[in-house]
């Protein structure tokens, strides 16, 4: 299993957000985390990308213990997360930003920079190769010299998606990838996400959207009230009478949640 969080608790003062929390994802697949406003997805996204401490329980990736990492570190490690809302340096071009996405880069430790300068130059010129075939997948590469601040909304998740991949993650997790995106353009980022799952990619996404949650997730975890009230396929969990009974309850519906 490439992810598994297990037995996770976290409390606010008196507040349990979560309880005994525990799912698990393969490598190459799409997980979805879905479940009505409060009921803890925000949370456990946190806890996993090293932004919140669980007060018990372990979360292993890649056969690593990481609750008590920093996020730095876990991003290292190869787990790397977009936000709900994504900030793009403005006043920097699509193709810099691609490049501040890179991996720890060789020309960053002066030493080895100032001794092996042909490596350096190897590495950068791998990076911007890497950087303009992403750019090309999204359709953003006449963008590149561009300021990613004029790009429109959807462009810009497109650009904080790829730029995700120039670290080259293990497990990518995304923040409602499609939410404020207009149809035609939600259309593009699901393809995009279905592109990289073939090349081998895997995800871990919370979406509102149910339409988006049934065309591109192999299976999905809901949660309520902070605990694990359904996984498994799709279709079968979103058509379980306790799913909709807890969208209901929350004052939603499934399909427009
Ligand atoms: P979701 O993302 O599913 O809408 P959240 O994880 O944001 O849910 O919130 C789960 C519960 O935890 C909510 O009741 C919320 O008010 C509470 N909560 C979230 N973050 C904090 C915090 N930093 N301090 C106190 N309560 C919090
Ligand atoms: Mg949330």
């Amino acid at each position: 299993m490439l992810l598994s969080v297990e037995n996770v608790h976290k409390r606010f003062g008196g507040l349990v957000a979560l309880q005994d929390v525990t799912v698990g994802m393969d490598e190459g697949r799409i997980f979805g985390l879905i479940g009505p406003n409060g009921s803890g997805k925000t949370t456990l996204v946190n806890i996993i990308s090293g932004f919140l401490r669980p007060t018990s329980g372990r979360i292993v990736f890649d056969g690593r213990e990481i609750q008590a990492e920093p996020p730095h570190r876990i991003a290292r490690a190869g787990l790397c997360r977009t936000f709900q809302i994504t900030l793009n340096p403005a006043r920097m071009t699509v193709m810099e930003n691609m490049l501040l996405g890179a991996k720890q880069q060789t020309g960053e430790q002066v030493l080895r920079g100032a001794l092996h300068p042909m490596a350096v130059r190897r590495e950068e010129a791998a990076n911007l190769q890497r950087a303009w075939e992403l750019l090309e997948m999204v359709n953003l590469h006449h963008h590149a010299d561009e300021f990613a601040g004029s790009l429109s909304g959807g462009q810009k998740k497109l650009l904080a998606l790829v730029q995700i991949l120039m670290a080259e993650p293990r497990l990518i997790l995304l923040d409602e990838p499609v939410a404020g995106v207009n149809p035609r353009l939600i259309d593009d980022i699901v393809d995009v996400i279905f592109r990289l799952r073939e090349a081998g990619h895997s995800f871990f996404i919370i979406e509102h959207n149910m339409g988006v949650v049934r065309r591109l997730c192999d299976r999905i975890c809901v949660l309520d009230m902070g605990q694990v009230l359904a996984e498994g396929a799709p279709d079968d969990v979103l058509a379980r009478e306790e799913v909709l009974q807890a969208y209901l309850a929350a004052g939603g519906d499934v399909e427009d949640a």
